[in-house]
């Protein structure tokens, strides 16, 4: 196996896969995330002495491949289900990726701004001016529209083609209740409302809690038209549609409301292939747009490349 080093940016669950996968392998990764912690869209806030999952809610599985890899998570005891269908990270959504990035080298809160190019080999530089490297691989486990500034000037061919992935964004506001009241159920999907959907953390296994906690999802539609408004109103806003919408019962005020943008949230239109490599640059990207808009497709898109770029370097 020849000496390659790899550097990956983005730690959410594309970008992790693959270094897994790499790793296991024993090739030579470091992941750089701009967070402070791993996770991207499965992550999860602390508030009130207690956590809110922001992002991704379910795991489901639609192909054997990660419904194996969720089988597998259970019995390590890092993801749980009720069904055997929807499985959730323990004892929450970053609880997982926190798991997935334990033996892994992370750089956390640090941005990448440039790649640069010497002979063979690559360097990044982060917001600081701080530089990385050298590395052989570079690979791109971002949204398709945060890998496009870092990538464009190094390579026409992936630049043109991730520039087809579209994203939507989505605003979503948590609270959280002192007790438990009655609430109508939950939409399965539903884009022409302004929730789209809202979820009871407590419902999932090892999150029950004293105070009710909520998430509330708005629909595309609904995000996009309300993209530039502040954090707070986005809140008030959300909160007023799932009292109107949902819940049943209300008599006192929550003990916190929040909300957050996801400015690329879902894909609209994802690449219909697993991952994209410029080979002659050493440039990869993977992610969830490339194939879809789950959990399920951002693992696949990981895992895919990183055994192709282990059955390259033999
Ligand atoms: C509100 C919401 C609800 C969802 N619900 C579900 C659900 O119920 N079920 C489901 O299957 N999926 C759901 N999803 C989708 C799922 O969360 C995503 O498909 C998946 O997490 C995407 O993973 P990823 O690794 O491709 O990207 P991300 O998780 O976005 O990871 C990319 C990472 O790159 C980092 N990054 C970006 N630019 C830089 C840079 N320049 N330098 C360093 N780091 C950088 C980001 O900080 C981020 O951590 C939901 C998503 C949202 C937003």
């Amino acid at each position: 196996m020849k000496n390659i080093h790899h550097a990956i940016i983005g730690a959410g669950l594309a970008g992790l896969a693959c270094a897994n996968r790499l790793q296991t392998a024993g090739q030579k990764v470091e992941i750089f995330e701009k967070a402070r912690g791993p996770g991207g869209r499965l992550s999860s806030r602390r508030r009130l002495n207690t956590t809110i999952d922001l992002g991704c809610q379910q795991l489901n599985a639609s192909t054997p491949e990660f419904n194996q890899q969720l089988k597998l998570w259970q019995k390590q005891g890092w993801v749980a289900s009720h069904n055997q269908q929807s499985f959730y990270g323990i004892p929450r959504m970053s609880g997982l990726t926190r798991h997935l990035s334990q033996s892994l080298k992370l750089h956390l809160a640090t941005r990448i701004t440039c790649l640069h190019k010497q002979g063979k080999d690559w360097w990044l530089e982060d917001e600081l001016g701080k530089l990385y490297g050298p590395y052989q691989q570079i690979t791109l486990a971002t949204p398709a529209a945060q890998a496009l500034p870092l990538i464009a000037k190094h390579s026409t061919q992936l630049s043109q083609q991730i520039a087809k992935a579209k994203h939507l964004p989505c605003w979503v506001a948590y609270f959280i209740l002192p007790k438990n009241i009655a609430v109508a159920e939950s939409p399965q999907s539903n884009s022409s409302q302004p929730l789209s959907r809202w979820t009871l953390l407590n419902n999932k296994p090892e999150q029950q809690a004293q105070l009710s906690r909520w998430v509330v999802q708005a629909s595309p539609e609904w995000s996009q038209a309300h993209q530039d408004l502040s954090a707070k109103l986005a809140a008030q806003k959300l909160f007023a549609h799932w009292c109107n919408d949902a819940a049943l019962s209300l008599v006192e005020p929550p003990l916190l409301l929040e909300a957050h943008r996801w400015l690329y949230a879902f894909t609209s239109q994802p690449l219909g292939i697993a991952y994209l490599q410029d080979l002659a640059q050493g440039l990869n990207v993977c992610g969830d747009y490339c194939l879809g808009s789950l959990a399920e497709d951002a693992w696949l898109s990981g895992d895919k490349l990183g055994k192709q770029l282990i059955k390259t370097s033999n």
